[in-house]
């Protein structure tokens, strides 16, 4: 499996993130149904420019003027609190990490593989694919080549035959030296974006490999070129299956990107004392390919639930035996296309059964291997005699109507505990 990963100019966002908990997820699916999965991510840290239209500044060399730092020191520093997220968040890494400007022999070999091949063309900014010469290129960037207009928003390269041709190498500007540059056949200058993906799942994955992964928006540019440039090179299909997560969105399906201030991350969340896992937990509650709205409200509710259920997992007994039919049915929703919102129904349905909690216990263990939320680690805690009377003198204040003695009782112990009262009674889970 590939997944394409995070280009390391600025912190990751949490929309980016939930398209990572969601590909972790799919190989924890995998994991689960016995496969063995060798998973390659890359780090984009060259080439990528601020328009996916081969326009405009590169992201990396944007970023280190920003910062005043080195181009290589700004992509350590982002691609070091990248993992930080992937720990934070209990994401698996990944077999191999493969860094672009690691792999710039691959790259280079891969373009001239094309160029003997006549795929290619120069300009005097760069090498390009040119996409007419890949006929099935419009199938798989769902368009039609033909009435793809280059956006008003990008100066538009007049020397590109088509529209929709992708840089594979572009030349150092003339009179200026890039912090990254390299030499090759053509000319100084560094890989095109698209290219490093293309080189590195090939040379760790082989030809042909199971499964490539990535957000919605690499549909139409990205990915598309990674295929029309792989598929070119070997005549072989790149991936057996291309999988996409949507995105995260703001409310008004505003979308939340790494070029716009708008954007939130895992640091934000925790300096508003959100856990890590709650926001985990929280992209569970959309279907990957549904798009998921942020907001407060709804992340609180995660919060809550996560602190539900540790303290549900804290009052019962070390795990033995299994709920077989919730069992079924969490893995059945999850082999039918990742439906997470279903599975999490299961869960919550088997924590209210009235089935024995250690047997709750030992399946709430497996659902983690895929929930990802560190359910595992949590020990039993002996709640104290004397609370357990309170939160019994909360029922008979209630007996005796006398609701502003059970509200104070209340009050205190939520201190401490989840105070629960249902019609069974007044039950408290420590936090
Ligand atoms: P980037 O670092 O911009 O290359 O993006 C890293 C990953 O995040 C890619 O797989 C993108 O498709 C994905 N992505 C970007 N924005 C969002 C978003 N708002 N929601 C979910 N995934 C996103
Ligand atoms: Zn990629």
């Amino acid at each position: 499996m590939y997944t394409c990963g995070p280009t390391v100019y600025n912190y990751a966002h949490i929309g980016n993130l939930r398209t990572y908990i969601f590909e972790d997820v799919l190989k924890r699916v995998l994991l689960a149904n016995g496969y063995k999965v060798t998973h390659v991510m890359n780090i984009t840290d060259v080439g990528h420019l601020t328009s996916d239209a081969d326009e405009g500044e590169d992201k990396m060399e944007k970023g280190a003027r920003r910062e005043k730092k080195t181009v290589w020191d700004v992509a350590d520093f982002y691609a070091k609190a990248f993992q930080n997220n992937l720990k934070e968040l209990n994401i698996q890494t990944p077999t191999k990490w493969v860094r672009a400007t690691d792999h710039i022999k691959e790259q280079i070999a891969l373009i001239q593989e094309l160029e003997d091949k006549g795929f290619t063309y120069k300009t005097t900014d760069g090498i390009y694919f040119d996409t007419s010469k890949f006929k099935a290129y419009p199938d798989f960037a769902r368009l039609k080549v033909s009435q793809q207009k280059e956006g008003a928003r990008v100066k538009v390269n007049t020397e590109k035959r088509n529209a929709s041709d992708f840089a594979l190498w572009k030349f150092s500007p003339k009179n200026e030296t890039r912090q990254m540059e390299w030499k090759s056949p053509w000319g100084i200058g560094f890989p095109g974006w698209h290219i490093e993906c293309s080189a590195m799942s090939m040379k760790y994955l082989g030809n042909t490999f199971d499964i490539h992964a990535g957000g919605v928006d690499h549909i139409p540019v990205h990915h598309t070129n990674e295929i029309a440039q792989s598929e070119a090179a070997t005549g072989k299909p790149l991936a057996r299956v291309w999988i996409h997560g949507e995105f995260l969105v703001l409310k008004g399906d505003e979308k939340m990107a790494k070029s716009a201030d708008n954007f939130l991350t895992l640091e934000k969340l925790k300096e508003k004392e959100f856990d890590p896992l709650a926001y985990r937990l929280f992209t569970y509650s959309s279907h990957y390919r549904q798009k998921l709205t942020l907001s407060c409200a709804a992340l609180e509710a995660a919060q809550k639930a996560l602190t539900n259920l540790r303290g549900h997992i804290q009052m019962w007994d070390a795990p033995k035996g299994l709920c077989a039919e919730h069992e079924k049915r969490f893995f059945d929703a999850l082999n039918d296309d990742l439906n997470m919102p279903q599975a999490l129904a299961v869960m919550w349905d088997m924590i209210k059964s009235n089935k024995p909690s250690a047997a709750k216990h030992a399946s709430l263990n497996r659902f983690d291997s895929i929930l990802g939320l560190g359910l595992a680690s949590i020990k039993k805690k002996k709640i104290p005699k004397n609370d357990l009377l309170e939160a019994k003198k909360i029922d008979q204040a209630r007996a005796l109507k006398d609701y502003t003695k059970a509200d104070s009782l209340r009050f205190k112990l939520e201190k401490k505990y989840i105070v629960e009262t249902t019609t069974a009674g007044t039950s408290i889970i420590p936090k």
